[in-house]
């Protein structure tokens, strides 16, 4: 009798430490990488257990799982966050992944139909995706010209060119209004590319968007040093209309539009900000940008605004500088043709990516290289090679910075950013000694190596260095306009 109480005793306890077993069992764990999380700080080898798509446990002792990756030797941070990418197909989203971005979201001047957007990007997304509600979309709609389809950026025209009556700006308001209800992050101005629209319309659009508690994007109105229209004017429109809304506000590309002034208008952000204005902005480690030729951009007097001329624009892809000639040709085309612009300095842009105020974003798309390499260029180029930046400030810009802006519109970005139990597991594991962009001027869309393994949600999308087929774990990240109808 004795004996049987023991087996029972003994088999209890068998049972028992099983159950515990399968209780602390993880779907995956990251073991023995250098972990990396810049809120905390924490830099210290780790052991991270992923259940139900979240980070469940990072601990010290070793974790059970039913998968265990080993990340020895290698750094596993939060998956990079890039604000600003324009790139939204699976071509885009690929090269993206193999430079350690698990959400591209396009913020800058947003998508034409947020809900054709995100309908369209549901179960077919590789990484997580978003977007703001476009101003020159419903501007461009409101005038009887309305973008063709994938396109974000009019061609220049009345729609762009020509002030809004007081009816057309009601009209473009009611539009946004939908678009945020459909669950834009935001309000997206692309004010350079709509130079009629006047200040006043500039403000009345902070207003709708302080009025839903939404920040503004915006590439602002000008670039360079000619007085009335210099870029410092245009940095103070808009810190101006967000003084005067309390609508929050971030800057795109400070770099490519501030150009050599970029330390003055990143001066003037440290004053706001100095005065209690939520005001941010981001930069692209390359000298070119890329935009199209049909647009306001180039309209007259582009090339004093700039400081440049007709050679430094360079057709993608072929390499081809341009003349006069071929500029008026391209520009008067009904074909969208999209140059690259080589208007900075090496030296502007080093100084400007170390900045604290300035995180990372890629503005990308095919055609330049910033599409496919930025976050690698950043931790190639700063941290390995110039030693400009440390490998948790350059993480800080790629995530937490990014995270804590889009909280400022949904609270999920809060699990965003961070290698934090309870964050969702959207992680990148790479090699610090190897990550290297890869993408040039003349083939943009060649992809970074060093990014061993990326998790979307918890879900492998790199895996052992290479992308695994048919899976689709991007998930959107919406505005609080949509309340899940
Ligand atoms: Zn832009």
């Amino acid at each position: 009798m004795r004996t049987f109480r023991l087996a029972i005793a003994i088999f209890s306890l068998l049972l028992f430490t099983s159950l515990l077993a399968a209780a602390q069992q993880f779907d995956l764990v990251i073991e023995g990488g250098r972990v990396m999380d810049p809120e905390t700080n924490l830099d210290a080898t780790r052991n991270i257990g992923i259940r139900d798509g979240k980070i469940a446990s990072i601990s010290a002792t070793s974790l059970a799982g039913r998968r265990v990756i080993h990340a020895a030797g290698l750094v596993v941070a939060p998956g990079f966050i890039d604000i600003h990418q324009h790139g939204q197909d699976l071509e885009n989203q690929r090269v993206k992944a193999f430079d350690g971005v698990t959400s591209a979201l396009e913020m800058e001047i947003g998508a034409a139909d947020v809900t054709e957007f995100l309908q369209s990007k549901q179960g077919h997304s590789l990484i997580n995706y978003g977007t703001t509600a476009s101003h020159l979309a419903a501007r461009s709609l409101v005038f009887g010209t309305p973008l063709p389809t994938g396109a974000i950026i009019p061609k220049s025209g009345p729609a762009t060119d020509n002030p809004a009556t007081p009816e057309q700006i009601k009209a473009i308001e009611q539009r946004l209004t939908h678009e945020i209800d459909a669950g834009a992050l935001g309000v997206g101005m692309g004010i350079q590319y709509s130079p009629g629209a006047t200040r006043l319309e500039v403000i009345d659009m902070f207003r709708l968007a302080a009025s839903r508690a939404l920040p503004v994007y915006t590439h602002i109105r000008s670039f360079g040093r000619v007085e009335p229209g210099s870029a410092i004017e245009a940095v103070e429109e808009v810190i101006g209309a967000a003084a005067i809304s309390g609508a929050p506000l971030h800057i795109v590309h400070v770099n490519s539009t501030c150009l050599r002034d970029t330390f003055e208008c990143l001066s003037l952000i440290e004053g706001a900000r100095a005065r209690g204005l939520d005001v941010t902005t981001e930069a692209y480690p390359y000298i070119a940008g890329l935009t199209p030729i049909n647009s306001a951009l180039f309209n007259p007097g582009w090339k004093d605004k700039l400081g440049i001329d007709y050679g430094n624009l360079v057709v993608p892809g072929t390499g081809e500088h341009l003349t006069k000639q071929r500029f008026d040709e391209l520009h008067n085309s009904r074909t969208n043709q999209w140059v690259l612009v080589f208007a900075n300095t090496q030296e502007t842009i080093d100084a400007t990516i170390p900045n604290p105020l300035i995180m990372i974003a890629s503005d990308g798309d095919k055609g330049h290289p910033r599409d496919a390499g930025t976050y690698s260029r950043i931790l190639a180029y700063y941290v390995r090679e110039k030693g400009t930046l440390t490998l948790m400030e350059a993480l800080r810009k790629m995530t937490l910075m990014p995270a804590q802006m889009l909280e400022r519109s949904t609270p999920a970005a809060r699990r965003k950013g961070r290698v934090q139990e309870g964050a969702d597991a959207d992680l990148v594991v790479f090699d610090p000694q190897t990550i290297t962009d890869r993408s040039t001027y003349s083939q943009p869309m060649v992809p970074s190596v060093g990014v061993q393994y990326l998790l979307v949600g918890g879900t492998p999308l790199i895996d052992e260095g290479k992308m695994l087929d048919g899976v689709f774990p991007g998930q959107p990240i919406l505005g609080p306009g949509n309340t899940g109808r």
